[in-house]
């Protein structure tokens, strides 16, 4: 475990870090998911530390530190090219909105553990003696591979809604099973989750589907009726097959949502607060995967065309993955392949409509303008802005 650790890129971060509080007095453990992947065995992405000194003690014991809430005990100090979160123990205190405690107490390493959401995330190793400390029994939870939340299972969900979603993606992320009682609450209180903000919903389902099992924790949010609450859609089809292509978090979002009709496409893109970007792409995959002919019953021109879109191609490529078509896209993105480096790139950007035109309107307007200059109807930059003069004129009246 030790050398695990030691092998992180954080590690002489940390080691700093905790000699300059020893040295003052103040202790240094290493707290939560690091301590957790250490004994799992797995490198961690972040090594945390928790410590007895105050937010002003570690920014006055630090040059370069980060107040990221200084109020919740949470700085960040930058040291050896690492940026490493330093925690206060707490206790959280009263929950009263389901989602983030109204005051929070200074604490001891004990009532830390407490505040934490599952058992094996509730471990800390101790810099200064090399041993792991567990208050809550987490490491027999550990070794038995299963996933439980510290104290009243209802009570802490009831405290933040969003550990019911926690609950699925960390059975995904670890391949654990959810304690009996654990499964129960969050079946009991799924509903709940609804009050979770739409940005951390797609955060953690983005996490979940990152994993190595995400079929698991869709399986979990299936059982526990999260699926029907958030996404009831899944419901018809919850089916998870891992694709390679889907490398990016927009990416594995569009094959997730691929079953949902029509409406509930909109309402679950909705809710998922997606930058204007990433919506557009899965919308366009969508409509591929909908029906590949929305592509390939077009002209070569209009065709590739189409292939500017991130979204399209993305579909294409996931499609040929599957044997759908094979020969018309193989075709397809072959001949776009030598297109591409020969393609001009587009006279006008999104630049030059914004604040005159929103949503879809800039999109259907960018297209019309590249397919002129495709068609030589349009040959300089001067011409395109003539044209969308005249295209904004015509619009707007
Ligand atoms: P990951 O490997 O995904 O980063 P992690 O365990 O580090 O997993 P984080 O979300 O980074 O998870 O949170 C760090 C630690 O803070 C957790 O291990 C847990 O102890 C605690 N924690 C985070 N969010 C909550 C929450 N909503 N309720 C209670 N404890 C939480
Ligand atoms: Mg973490």
């Amino acid at each position: 475990m030790q050398s695990l650790l030691q092998s992180h890129p954080h590690w002489p971060a940390v080691e700093s870090i905790y000699h300059r509080l020893q040295a003052h007095g103040y202790m240094a453990f290493l707290a939560g998911g690091c301590v957790r992947d250490a004994l799992l065995g797995v490198q961690a992405h972040d090594l945390d530390l928790a410590t007895n000194a105050t937010p002003e003690k570690v920014e006055s014991l630090f040059s370069k530190t980060v107040n990221v809430g200084k109020s919740f005990g949470v700085m960040r100090v930058l040291v050896e090219g690492a940026d490493i979160e330093v925690a206060t123990f707490r206790n959280d205190g009263t929950y009263s909105d389901g989602r983030r405690p109204e005051n929070v107490v200074f604490s001891s390493p004990q009532e830390d553990a407490q505040r934490r959401d599952f058992t094996v995330n509730a471990l800390f190793y101790d810099l200064a003696t090399a041993q792991v400390l567990d208050y809550v029994e987490g490491q027999k939870d550990l070794k038995a591979r299963v996933l439980r939340t510290v104290g009243d299972a209802e009570r802490r969900f009831e405290e933040d809604h969003l550990r019911l979603l926690r609950a699925a993606r960390f059975s995904a992320q670890l391949n654990f099973e959810l304690e009996p009682v654990s499964f129960a609450a969050v079946k009991k209180m799924a509903e709940k989750v609804k009050s979770v903000s739409g940005e951390r919903i797609r955060e953690e389902m983005t996490k979940l589907l990152k994993t190595e099992h995400a079929d698991h924790g869709l399986q979990v949010m299936k059982d526990s009726g999260l699926m029907k609450v958030l996404f009831p859609f899944r419901l018809r089809k919850n089916d998870w097959v891992k694709n390679s292509l889907a490398t990016e978090a927009w990416q594995r979002l569009a094959m997730f949502v691929r079953s949902a009709q029509g409406t509930e496409l909109v309402v679950v893109l909705d809710m998922l607060k997606l930058s204007t970007r990433d919506r557009r792409a899965i919308e366009d995959a969508w409509k591929v995967w909908q029906d590949p002919q929305t592509v390939l019953k077009n002209s070569l021109g209009k065709q590739l065309q189409m292939l500017a879109k991130e979204g399209v191609v993305f579909a294409l490529r996931i499609l040929l993955s599957e044997a759908v078509e094979k020969t018309a896209i193989e075709f397809l993105l072959a001949e776009w392949k030598s297109w591409q480096e020969v393609l001009p790139r587009p006279f006008l950007n999104g630049e030059d409509v914004k604040g005159r035109l929103t949503g879809p309107a800039i999109g259907v307007c960018l297209d019309k303008a590249f397919e002129q200059q495709l068609e030589r109807q349009l040959q300089s930059r001067d011409e395109a802005l003539l044209w969308l003069k005249k295209y904004l004129e015509r619009e707007s009246s």
